[in-house]
């Protein structure tokens, strides 16, 4: 009897299969949409999708292109097609059908585009840069009837702090020349893909397109357009990726192609975000699956990076975007939440395809060696070898926002910025650490010095001045608040005078109150001087323990010297400089960056209350 039921299950589902009509079967997408030729890896794996494409049999024509493997898998709904590109294939489209026995029954046509072989794209970022981060829905709204497209999801609101408000791609080049006015040379943009959620869907982190910037921001020829412009400019352009989750909202959300293409649980279990534990050698694994397999949030399905296929599709993504816009750099969210050894893999991808590209990994952490754990290097001890170029460095930034509130002591004020920088030995190449004061998840800078300029001032100018790449957060210029227990809207405000209606444009002298100009100017000057100084960029620094509430150090690069000192107590202090003979060396004189005051003897460097002295020495 079982055996006869069975027989019924199969022929039945032979007879729906046999009389599956050309009607039934449908392309709705090729991922990637479209190719180059000359890439130095010749494999392409495409993810096909379509109503029971995999009925079908694709065959094309093209010289030098070859289709090696075509995959079913358990949704019918999805063929994965593996070719090669040969070395010297030309340029050129092709035909793709879909057959089903000798009958085509859809087609794609699919374009190997040249690849740009211009040398001077995707040079990464260094020490030479500083790193704007903006969010675009929050910068300027360049093109308000972009605001609302109909058929998504989410409506612009601005009276909403946690809705869209309209900010977009070309309020992003509307502005390139006051950020080039400003001095910065490279800039984060957070993330612009399509996120079609029914809300928060503002900041992005819920991407629903991985090939598509939303329709808010503007068009994919829209993004390419601005990083030409910001190139023409010498800006650089960082994208902001997400490979740990995608939100529910994903084209395949509903319609997986393997059920192991998110890591399930019975039901939502929420990541525990200690991100230490994939580095703990004593973390449990029941931590560790949470850490790892967790999802960010009810909204961010949690991916599995170990399914090949997905490991596959992410990579090329990053390769088709990184060619296709001519990006600069990535900036890679919660790093550590994807399985590690898919993101040594596909920063191994990305440089064999671009040998100079630069990648910053976001690992929110607060210790060094934890960081320092995803930096790549050769001495963890489990052997983990990240390939990853940058991180963000949280220690750093922590003892930033404490030190200029804290009255100098033997662990308190600027000693935290002396110790964290004194443990850089764990670190393959420091100098290749991202520094900030601030970005869009935490209280904004200005906020946390309690709104004093001098505190600011301080801050900026070592951040400047010591080791590593600065990035600083879109609104610091003009001394933006917000503080992030508020609720993220209120870290993440509007760019005064992005918006038709705004009352003062913050991006004019005239729009800024008289502190926020001395902000503006003070940061203008401070980053034009670090754009066209060697010495300042990739000098060799030499810090002296901070004495008599005074933190004092150089760099030095070729024969050039920097001095810089931090006055972090309330009194006007007298400098005796015997202490730092071994880096004064034969240098007579000197001449302050930020007041181009002057000295003609080093003996004693007089220093305001609160404040920075940048002082280029001189023989
Ligand atoms: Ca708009």
């Amino acid at each position: 009897m079982k055996f006869f039921q069975k027989g019924i299950i199969v022929i039945t589902i032979l007879m729906v299969s046999l009389s599956l009509s050309a009607s039934d079967i449908k392309l709705n997408r090729i991922d990637p949409p479209f190719w180059w030729t000359g890439m130095k890896n010749s494999s392409l794996q495409m993810l096909v999708y379509g109503e029971n494409i995999s009925e079908t049999r694709p065959t094309f024509n093209y010289e030098g292109v070859k289709l090696q493997e075509v995959i079913l898998v358990e949704n019918p709904n999805y063929m994965f097609i593996n070719i090669e590109i040969g070395v010297n294939t030309t340029p050129g489209d092709f035909i793709i059908e879909f057959k089903k026995g000798k009958k085509t029954i859809t087609e794609y046509k699919y374009e190997l585009k040249q690849r740009n072989s211009d040398p001077k794209l995707h040079q990464g970022f260094d020490n030479s840069d500083v790193i704007y981060l903006l969010m675009p829905d929050r910068f300027s709204n360049g093109d308000p009837s972009n605001d609302n497209i109909p058929g998504m999801l989410e409506l612009a609101d601005r009276s909403n702090p946690n809705g869209r408000h309209g900010g977009d791609l070309k309020g992003m080049s509307d502005h390139l020349d006051y950020l080039n006015d400003l001095g910065i040379t490279a800039i984060w943009v957070n993330p612009l893909l399509e996120n079609d959620m029914p809300e928060y869907s503002y900041h992005g982190y819920a991407v629903t397109d991985l090939y598509k910037v939303d329709p808010r921001f503007g068009t994919n020829e829209d993004y390419a357009n601005f990083v030409k412009e910001a190139h023409k400019k010498g800006i650089k352009v960082i994208m902001d990726m997400i490979f740990n989750h995608l939100g529910t909202g994903y084209y395949w959300n509903d319609d997986l192609p393997m059920k192991d293409w998110y890591n399930q649980w019975p039901e939502f279990t929420r990541s525990n975000y200690r991100g230490g534990t994939v580095s703990d050698p004593y973390a449990s694994g029941y931590d560790y699956d949470k850490m790892v397999k967790g999802w960010f949030d009810k909204t961010m399905a949690d991916l599995n990076q170990n399914n090949k296929f997905l490991a596959n599709y992410l990579i090329q993504n990053s390769i088709w975007w990184i060619e296709y816009v001519g990006l600069d750099g990535i900036r890679q969210d919660t790093y550590p939440y994807p399985y590690k050894d898919f993101m040594a893999e596909w920063m191994k991808r990305i440089l064999e395809e671009y040998p100079d590209f630069n990648v910053v990994g976001e690992a929110w952490l607060s210790h060094t060696p934890a960081v320092a754990y995803w930096l790549d290097n050769e001495t963890n001890k489990d052997g983990y070898k990240s390939n990853l170029t940058n991180v963000f460095d949280f220690p750093l930034m922590y003892a930033i926002s404490k030190a200029f509130n804290e009255e100098e002591g033997w662990s308190t004020g600027t000693a935290q910025l002396y110790e964290v920088l004194s443990q850089d030995y764990v670190y393959s190449i420091p100098d290749n650490i991202v520094t900030f004061a601030d970005n869009h998840d935490g209280d904004r800078f200005f906020t946390k010095v309690k709104e004093d300029i001098n505190k600011y001032k301080l801050a900026m100018a070592f951040m400047m001045t010591t080791r590593g790449i600065p990035q600083i957060y879109y609104g610091t210029e003009i001394l933006m608040t917000g503080e992030e227990h508020k609720g993220h809207g209120d870290i993440r405000k509007d760019f005064p005078g992005g918006w038709e209606g705004d009352i003062a444009d913050a991006k004019t002298r005239e729009g800024r109150t008289e502190l926020q100009n001395e902000a503006f100017d003070f940061m203008k000057r401070l980053l034009n001087w670090r754009k066209n100084n060697k010495t300042a960029q990739y000098g060799r620094l030499t810090h002296y323990i901070p004495e008599d509430g005074v933190y004092v150090y150089f760099k030095e690069y070729r024969n050039n010297t920097i001095m810089v000192l931090l006055n972090n107590t309330n009194e006007d202090k007298t400098v005796d400089m015997s202490r730092y003979a071994e880096n004064i060396g034969d240098n007579k004189t000197g001449k302050s960056v930020l007041t181009r005051q002057g000295w003609d003897n080093l003996s004693t460097i007089s220093i305001s209350a609160k404040s920075p002295l940048i002082i280029e020495l001189s023989k």
